[in-house]
């Protein structure tokens, strides 16, 4: 898990539009991504038609409305996908599996703020961008960690135990 988001290039957020696109099509993932696709469409010039789709998260509804978005879309017509970065990542590989091209989208991250897991075990802490659920080894002590939903006011971190704990307990 952990290897898949560090492998992930850096979207391309300064980028501005591009300015020979027909219409640009902004789909925006959470309030701080829809104020982020809201900049980015004002630095597109007066001639280029644009619409801004909002949603909550690129949930499987999300997706397939996508999906039909850009199927009906014509040449010229330009994406951009603005939000945390498992949204934006899903929506890009929803557009591309519709026959978007990557050069046709434009990914605007936002909120990939790090978090902090402190393991149970070595009480090290451990910075992470993996999200609850998802596993960061521990800094201190190498185990592999789960991280949970328990966050502490206290340490502002995630509480994260050991995958495997279970079976040495
Ligand atoms: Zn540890």
């Amino acid at each position: 898990m952990a290897s898949e988001y560090t492998s992930v290039p850096r979207p391309a957020g300064a980028v501005p539009p591009p300015a020979l696109a027909r219409e640009i099509v902004a789909v925006s993932f959470t309030a701080a991504g829809a104020e982020a696709a809201q900049g980015w469409l004002q630095l597109s010039g007066p001639g280029t038609a644009h619409r801004h789709i909002r949603a909550l998260r690129a949930d499987a509804d999300t997706l397939a409305g996508l999906g039909g978005v850009v199927q009906d879309s014509k040449v010229g017509v330009h994406l951009a996908f603005s939000g945390p970065r498992a949204d934006i990542y899903a929506a890009r590989a929803q557009a591309v599996r519709h026959g978007a091209l990557d050069a046709e989208i434009t990914l605007l991250e936002t909120g990939a703020a790090d978090a902090q897991v402190y393991c149970a075990h070595c009480k090290e802490t451990t910075t992470t961008q993996n999200d609850v659920g998802a596993t960061a080894v521990c800094s201190g002590c190498a185990r592999e960690l789960v991280i949970y939903h328990h966050f502490s006011r206290r340490t502002a971190s995630y509480l994260g135990y050991m995958a495997k704990a279970e079976e040495v307990i």
